[in-house]
């Protein structure tokens, strides 16, 4: 039998929250999201608030919020460079507080409850491909570790609400994702080189473009997401999401200027601090214990991608 379950998504009015809420929805459960409109935006839920199964609410992580949920989806953070260093100080809170205030909603109400965490714990890392028990290479004090130590600092109240009050979590470390409804001025690798090739603008590669990293279409990632919730309690995590193709970042530029049949010409500008060289996931756990792997090719998803942008200029 279909168990409807009521279910809290933090930053559901993002890029990634958004098309959760519209998998859960279509799977038939309750969604309540929560939303500050930092980065998110109406417009990425628009489709979905005629929905009487769903409920909005402005709401910032880093305060309380009493409801009564069966499971937590925690995404509420901005996930952009310049949106995160924007207010570096909000950005830890929101990751360390909003931790803090999912953990403890989910310990009263005894709710599962998913971390979105990142490849950015490993900052640049010294270890390629990543596997999960690697430790991380990351700056404490530069420009970049609001976000990182953030959610670094969140992994480590997970696990400890996990095993000093018997939490029941999840935690997955998500690397680069893309598709449909991402900011188009948050300044993303995937985001700009498509909205400036479909302007016919020079692509902005930052250092000699051979810095890589590996990018998974977003469909694919939620799929991740919502088994690791399904999964046994054992699977804790953290557990890698994200596609083992790896590219460079002039590989992607010549990718898009040929799928959008652009005019541009490429422009290279610094790198910015302790921007990471390269980025790969070894994604055996995910393999093993869920199932999943990703199936949409970058080719394939950015095409799915180009079509969204096209809208917008
Ligand atoms: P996004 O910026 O589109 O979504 C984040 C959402 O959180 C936005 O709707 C924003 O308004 C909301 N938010 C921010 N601060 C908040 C606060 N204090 N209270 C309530 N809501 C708040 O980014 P995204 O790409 O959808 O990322 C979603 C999650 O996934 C983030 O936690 C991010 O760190 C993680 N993640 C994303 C990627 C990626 O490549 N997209 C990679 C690794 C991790
Ligand atoms: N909290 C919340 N919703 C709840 C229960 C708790 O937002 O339904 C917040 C609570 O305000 C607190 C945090 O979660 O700041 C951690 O709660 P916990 O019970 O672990 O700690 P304590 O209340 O003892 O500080
Ligand atoms: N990048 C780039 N040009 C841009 C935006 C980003 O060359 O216009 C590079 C950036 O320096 C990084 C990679 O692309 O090496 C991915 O950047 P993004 O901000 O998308 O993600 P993250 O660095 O968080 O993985």
């Amino acid at each position: 039998m279909h168990m409807r379950k009521r279910i809290l998504v933090t930053g559901g009015a993002g890029f990634l929250g958004s098309h959760l809420c519209e998998r859960l929805l279509n799977e038939g459960h309750d969604v309540i999201c929560a939303d500050n409109f930092f980065t998110g935006s109406k417009d990425n839920i628009r489709h979905l608030l005629d929905n009487p199964y769903f409920e909005l609410m402005r709401h910032d992580v880093t305060f309380p919020l009493f409801v009564e949920v069966d499971e937590i989806y925690n995404l509420a953070c901005p996930a952009s460079p310049i949106h995160y260093q924007h207010d570096p100080v909000q950005t830890t809170k929101t990751s360390v507080h909003g931790a803090i205030n999912v953990l403890g909603l989910a310990k009263r109400v005894g709710a599962k409850v998913f971390q979105a965490s990142t490849s950015e714990v490993y900052g640049d890392p010294e270890i390629h491909p990543q596997p999960e028990e690697y430790r991380g290479n990351v700056n404490p004090i530069g420009p970049r570790a609001c976000y990182d130590e953030g959610k670094r600092c969140a992994e480590t109240l997970f696990f400890d609400y996990h095993r000093q009050h018997g939490v029941n979590i999840r935690v997955a470390r998500i690397f680069n994702t893309y598709g449909p409804r991402m900011h188009p001025n948050d300044g993303r690798v995937v985001s700009n080189f498509i909205m400036q090739a479909l302007r016919n603008e020079p692509i902005t590669i930052y250092g000699d473009g051979s810095q890589t990293r590996s990018f998974c279409y977003c469909s694919d990632l939620i799929d991740g997401f919502v088994r690791l919730m399904a999964a046994d309690n054992a699977v804790t995590g953290p557990i890698n999401l994200g596609n083992p193709g790896e590219f460079t970042i002039k590989q992607l530029a010549e990718m898009v200027i040929e799928l959008t049949n652009s005019k541009s010409t490429l422009t290279f500008e610094d790198l910015p601090v302790d921007d990471p060289l390269q980025r790969k996931p070894i994604i055996d756990k995910a393999q093993k214990h869920l199932e999943w792997e990703p199936k949409i090719k970058l080719e394939d998803g950015l095409k799915k991608t180009i079509a969204f942008f096209e809208k917008m200029v």
